[in-house]
């Protein structure tokens, strides 16, 4: 996950949620992608403070040092070691196909080759640990097809060497949209809740979610299954509550902001818990650190491991051509 401070309700039902359970499941590897957030550059103290407080979050909802390694990406310089020697087998063709590559190079008048080559990064951070299933969103599904495909082509050029890493799709959650309508809630876009806010802060924001744009006035029926309020009241309320809100908005029995209300107080609940493991690792930033120290010594382990061979069967070992 980028660090981009403090985890959104996006990132937490769409991504933390799933992994403290795959975290029960599988060995897994959690990573602050700092290396990729420096893309297309950005505020070097801005993201010191974003590292920081993704990891918070990641320890706050129960990402576990002694269940899964939690590092940050540029404590382990073989991810982007093993990126560059990934040019080697992959065509500039494959990368400016990428349908996400196309969105973000709109915003630029002077492309930077780090919007190009992010894909490249990617399948490096999967394959350095021979990853052989990564959680990914619907929107990332093309990039894990590169990584396959890279992984693919390195084995044929230089030997097996890499698995094809399998998608975990967890269809249940579907795409989590902005709280203002837009198709992703991001950070970057403004239109998300904070999962550490203190109650007063998430109405704030949950105030302000967009509902149905037919339902004008207070006695207007609504429609919940176009609604995002009540999309997200099925992640955060319970089923009797979701139902009895469905008839009441088509006959225009509930409100939108009593509607809101009982969606936000419902994320200020379940939250709650991360609030205080919160509270507990800002003010013993040591123990933070001390996890993502522990977590880059462990990662650094396996991926020394898989650059020795890599670099062993690229060639770049000229020692061993002196007996
Ligand atoms: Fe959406 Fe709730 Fe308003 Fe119905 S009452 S339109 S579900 S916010």
């Amino acid at each position: 996950m980028q660090p981009s401070g403090e985890a959104h309700l996006g990132n937490y039902l769409g991504a933390l949620k799933p992994w403290v359970e795959l975290q029960e499941e599988y060995d897994c590897l959690f990573c602050i992608v700092d290396d990729h957030a420096i893309t297309a550059g950005g505020d070097p103290a801005q993201m010191q403070a974003n590292v920081l407080d993704l990891a918070v979050s990641f320890l706050a909802v129960g990402l576990d040092p002694a269940k899964a390694i939690i590092f940050v990406q540029s404590d382990v310089p073989e991810h982007t070691e093993l990126a560059w020697l990934f040019n080697a087998v992959t065509p500039v063709g494959d990368l400016e196909r990428m349908t996400q590559y196309k969105d973000k190079s709109l915003h630029f008048e002077s492309i930077p080759a780090g919007i190009l080559n992010y894909p490249i990064l990617q399948a490096a951070d999967i394959l350095l640990y021979k990853g052989e299933a990564v959680p990914v969103g619907e929107d990332q599904r093309q990039h894990l097809e590169l990584t396959r495909d890279i992984a693919r082509k390195f084995n044929a050029a230089y030997g097996d060497t890499f698995p094809e890493t399998e998608a975990l799709i967890d269809k249940g959650v579907g795409r989590i949209i902005g709280l203002d309508g837009d198709a992703k809630m991001s950070k970057s876009l403004g239109n998300t809740v904070g999962i550490l806010a203190e109650p007063d802060a998430v109405w704030e924001r949950v105030r302000t979610a967009v509902t149905d744009p037919q339902r004008v006035r207070r006695d207007d029926p609504g429609r919940p299954e176009v609604c995002n309020v009540f999309t997200l009241h099925g992640h955060l309320t319970d089923a009797a509550t979701r139902a009895d809100i469905e008839v009441k908005c088509r006959a225009a029995a509930i409100g939108c902001v009593d509607c809101k209300r009982i969606l936000s107080d419902n994320i200020a609940t379940a939250f709650a818990p991360f609030r205080e493991r919160a509270a507990h690792y800002r003010a013993n930033p040591a123990e933070v650190r001390r996890v993502l120290d522990d977590g880059a010594q462990r990662a650094r382990a396996i991926a020394r491991e898989t650059m020795a061979e890599v670099r062993t069967k690229m060639g770049l070992d000229w020692r061993a051509a002196i007996v």
